[in-house]
């Protein structure tokens, strides 16, 4: 069974690149008919809001990716706690009391000597005595996890293939503070056994992160799960753009872009499969395969988006936008292809109820258009009619072209360009169309 999950921290609201997180967690997970968990990691008391867990949850909702559990890291503390003790008990973390300036100064001297700023680990040459010392005096630990050569630091990522860390170029990470509060990497290890996580996806950001938990599975007697770390999102123009950082559902929603859309640019963005213009997930669940995603930084295009959400509008069904438009089935058949939003439809139902505004036509359009009110008023005013009334037009007048069609569609429409006219006129229908002409 495949357990993924997705770990914000609730200290925001979503962007792109976590969107893309989340769906690739999601496909992973759905494609298998596994599990995916929204883990909010709100160990920053300061920082994470209720807000911000429900700005999250809401954008999950609207993408179509609701989780099937929620787990919180605050309401998890008391097992961070066990963990940590049994870490330090096997020697894999231990306390230190240097302060951020003292450990600065020790960065500084090394690299000063052209050496790589890793910590001194002097804090393991405490006694009990000297720890007793410390708090007496009202110095609180910080704790750290002890790097082990000895334990696992390589894994076969699922993007990037054979990687690993060297645990002796790292410093050993600071897990938990003197105040008491968890950094996050040692709670999501715990978590990561805790709720059975088979598969983590995540940004090539925490590919360091990745080599570091390992040795922490490994001090806690515990399988790791896989790994993959997606290359990160670049804007447009191929650069790391703070605009990506501020992109995120509420834009797509205010700008008409469908979840789909999202999701069919996202699930392909980076792989060597194209983007292409689905419906529905079905198509991306059946097609994912996350060994497609490659390791160049993949770009994100806002017009790009655009283009698809508009092309995939053109095939959608009225099933799967009623609840969000007026439409008709017809009326929608009939304007879809020429809609970039679902929005957008609203204005061509004007168009076809009117009231319109009398179009301006040219000087010698003005009696070919009642001619054709004329005409129209002659024939059977069903599918067909379209057709019927321009072949009759084109006999009579000699007119071909946009000479014969431009003026009928802008005085039935108002509008130089927009859906078939031949799938519009019968929704226009025969009384509104020969006032209309007449007009
Ligand atoms: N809260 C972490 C982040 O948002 C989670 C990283 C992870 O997936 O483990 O970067």
């Amino acid at each position: 069974m495949i357990v993924t999950r997705f770990a914000p921290s609730p200290t925001g609201r979503l962007h792109v690149g976590n969107v893309r997180t989340a769906l690739l967690n999601w496909l992973l997970a759905r494609q298998a008919g596994g599990r995916f968990i929204l883990r909010l990691d709100d160990t920053d008391t300061a920082r994470s809001t209720e807000e911000f867990a429900q700005s999250i949850r809401d954008d999950l909702q609207w993408l179509g990716m609701a989780p099937d559990a929620e787990e919180k890291q605050s309401a998890r503390m008391a097992r961070y706690e066990e963990v940590l003790g049994a870490l330090a008990a096997a020697g894999h973390a231990y306390r230190a009391y240097e302060t951020p300036e003292e450990l600065d100064l020790k960065r500084k001297v090394l690299l000063g000597r052209g050496l790589p700023p890793v910590y001194d680990r002097a804090a393991l040459q405490l006694t009990d005595a000297d720890h007793q010392r410390f708090e007496a005096e009202g110095r609180k630990p910080h704790w750290r996890f002890r790097l082990d050569a000895a334990l696992p630091h390589e894994w076969d990522d699922l993007i990037r293939g054979p990687s690993k860390i060297d645990p002796a170029s790292l410093s050993d990470p600071v897990i938990r503070r003197a105040d008491g509060s968890w950094l996050y990497m040692l709670p999501s290890v715990i978590d990561d056994v805790d709720m059975g996580i088979t598969h983590v996806v995540r940004g090539e950001d925490h590919v360091t992160n990745t080599g570091i938990q390992l040795q922490m599975f490994a001090a806690m007697g515990k399988p790791a799960p896989l790994f993959g770390h997606a290359a990160l999102l670049t804007g447009a123009d191929g650069a790391l753009s703070k605009r990506l950082g501020s992109i995120g559902v509420s834009e797509f929603r205010d700008r008409g872009i469908e979840p789909i859309a999202v999701k069919a640019l996202l699930a392909r963005l980076g792989t060597s499969q194209p983007v292409e213009p689905v419906t529905s997930d079905a198509p991306l669940l059946a097609a994912f395969d996350i060994s497609h995603l490659g390791r160049a930084t993949a770009r994100f295009d806002e017009a790009e988006l655009e283009r698809l959400n508009a092309s995939i509008l053109h095939h959608t069904p009225h099933s799967a936008v009623a609840g969000r438009t007026t439409l008709t089935e017809a009326e929608w058949n009939a304007v879809r292809g020429n809609i970039a939003s679902v929005a957008e439809a609203e204005q061509w139902k004007t168009v076809i109820h009117g009231p319109l505004a009398a179009p301006a036509l040219e000087a010698d359009d003005g009696a070919y258009v009642r001619d054709a009110a004329a005409a129209l008023a002659a024939l059977p005013f069903d599918d067909g009619v379209w057709a019927a009334l321009t072949d009759a037009l084109k006999s009579a007048t000699g007119r071909k072209g946009k000479a014969l069609f431009m003026p009928l569609r802008l005085a039935l429409t108002g509008q130089p360009h927009g859906p078939d006219m031949a799938a519009l006129l019968p929704l226009i229908g025969r009384d509104e169309a020969l006032k209309r002409l007449g007009a």
